[in-house]
């Protein structure tokens, strides 16, 4: 078996780890360790450890969505695979509760149609997209102003050209934008030169209104990045993918997107509640990965390690692959509240962005204005965001703070009528994707090992996806000319 010697472009530093509160789960039709039965042969032993193991076809570690889509690139080949995820349910971060009839995605997510991988992979008909208007409401100056996009809202275009979120210039040079990301390619997009986001914005003319009312919030609030030092290849893959395509919800949540992945092969290829704690990838007898509760799998076609980075420098420690993780990570707060249905004080399916310069709130939408399945009869939904983890802030003094604040947006009278529901606090968001960058990692850190995850490509749903796949295809590779 040779080995390639890999280095990873990755840069240094420490992490700290993630913090998640008060999430409640769901689950999909659960695989226990029983039902674990890819060979039927008996257990053999490893010469590193006396404890018997089982031997299976590919292991792909993590069942995020560049898990799920690595899974699915191996059941296209017929290959044989187990898919292992820690927590008790597919999705990673694209996960959803259900909570007394309300539909709370873990966190504000939007799907965009335009996904260039995800239109291969998903039925979109089957997830029933819902839409969100093509543009936003801006609060600034204590009233809100309509951001629209001219080829799908002509008039609300034209009428808000003169509206104090930027200047015409602005305006044109938003367009100007447009047709210089549609004209290149997303390998051009994704390998161009980069700087960061604001430069890249300031050095195209827009001016500081725009920015500090528009852009901080809109593309602030994707990146979990307010500051826009996020590279501008990943500004201008999303906004072409915006430019060319429509930001939707599933009727069913956003965790309709892994499920909808993962329903397309047998449950038992999955084992829930399954850590992966340690992965020994120079034994003689294949790669073995050992699980929280001692067990042993074998697999002598190869693992995929579909997990966060801080997750894989973990496993891989004294191993090639990836660097330590860049920070600080992204982080985000999501707040829901409820409220009786005929006191919503707008119909539209729009998202509005906090352009004030002031205050904690960066985004919010009434979830039930975009996808009415998001609340029981009778209720609507209220979503909103904060960019940051606030973890020195307790939740009742968030809710107060994000309440007081939303009551100058909407009305005393309004705002007072919401219950609070539900809180995330996501210490992980995204990674930090902040120059220099590599959304073109390689995949293999040797033969029979590989990476793959939103940290390897692009920190987005469809660069998570694109990663699956081309770990597997890294291992497909190997196997036509090595033996591992
Ligand atoms: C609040 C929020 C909003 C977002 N909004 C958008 C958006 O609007 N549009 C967009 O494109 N992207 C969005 N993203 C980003 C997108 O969700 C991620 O880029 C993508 O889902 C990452 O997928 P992944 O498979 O790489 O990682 P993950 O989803 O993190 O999956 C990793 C999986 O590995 C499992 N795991 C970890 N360690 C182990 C172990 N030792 N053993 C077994 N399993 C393990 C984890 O439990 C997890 O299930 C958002 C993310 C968040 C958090």
């Amino acid at each position: 078996m040779s080995v390639a010697a890999l280095s990873f472009p990755f840069s240094s530093s420490s992490y700290s780890s993630s913090n998640f509160r008060n999430s409640k789960s769901f689950k999909l039709p659960n695989a226990t360790s029983q039902q674990l039965s890819l060979d039927s042969s008996p257990p053999n032993k490893t010469p590193s450890s006396s404890q018997p193991f089982k031997k299976t076809g590919a292991i792909v570690v993590g069942a995020g969505l560049a898990g799920l889509a690595a899974a699915t690139r191996l059941q296209s080949e017929n290959i044989p695979f187990l898919l292992l995820e820690a927590s008790d349910a597919v999705g990673g971060r694209v996960r959803t509760d259900f909570v007394d009839g309300f539909t709370l995605d873990r966190g504000f997510q939007i799907f965009i149609t335009a996904y260039p991988e995800a239109r291969k992979l998903l039925d979109y008909d089957s997830l029933n997209l819902q839409r969100f208007y093509s543009g936003a409401k801006v609060f600034y100056d204590g009233r809100f102003h309509t951001v629209a996009d001219p080829l799908r809202h002509f008039s609300d275009a034209l009428q808000s050209l003169t509206n104090p979120i930027g200047t015409v210039i602005d305006k044109l040079l938003v367009a100007l934008t447009r047709i210089r990301v549609l004209s290149q390619s997303d390998y051009d997009i994704l390998t161009a030169d980069e700087v960061k986001t604001i430069d890249l914005l300031r050095r195209t003319g827009f001016s500081d209104s725009i920015l500090d009312r528009f852009f901080r919030s809109f593309f602030g609030g994707i990146f979990f990045d307010r500051e826009l030092e996020t590279t501008s290849r990943l500004f201008d893959f999303v906004f072409k993918c915006l430019a060319l395509g429509e930001n939707t919800l599933p009727k069913n949540g956003i965790s309709a997107i892994p499920e909808q992945l993962a329903g397309k092969w047998n449950p038992s290829s999955i084992l829930l509640n399954s850590r992966v704690v340690s992965i020994d990838s120079e034994s003689q007898d294949g790669v073995i990965v050992k699980l929280e509760n001692g067990e042993l799998l074998r697999s002598d076609l190869g693992v995929i390690l579909a997990i966060e980075e801080f997750e894989a420098v973990k496993i891989l420690a004294g191993k090639p692959g990836p660097g330590l993780v860049k920070m600080p990570v992204r982080s985000t707060v999501c707040l829901y509240f409820s409220v009786d249905s005929n006191r919503v004080p707008v119909n539209d399916p729009v998202l509005f962005l906090n352009g004030s310069g002031r205050g904690i709130v960066n985004n919010m939408f009434f979830a039930t204005n975009v996808a009415p399945s998001y609340a029981p009869p009778g209720k609507a939904l209220v979503s909103v965001s904060l960019i940051g983890l606030y973890d020195s802030v307790p939740d009742e003094e968030l809710v107060e703070r994000v309440m007081k604040e939303l009551t100058d947006w909407f009305g005393e009278a309004a705002v007072r009528s919401w219950s609070y529901l539900r809180m995330y606090r996501i210490g992980f968001g995204l990674p930090n994707q902040c120059p220099p960058t590599n959304l073109m990692k390689n995949p293999r850190v040797k033969p029979g090992l590989y990476i793959c995850g939103d940290y390897v490509t692009s920190a987005t749903f469809d660069g998570a996806l694109v990663s699956g796949r081309r770990a597997v295809e890294a291992l497909l590779k190997d196997r036509a000319t090595v033996k591992v």
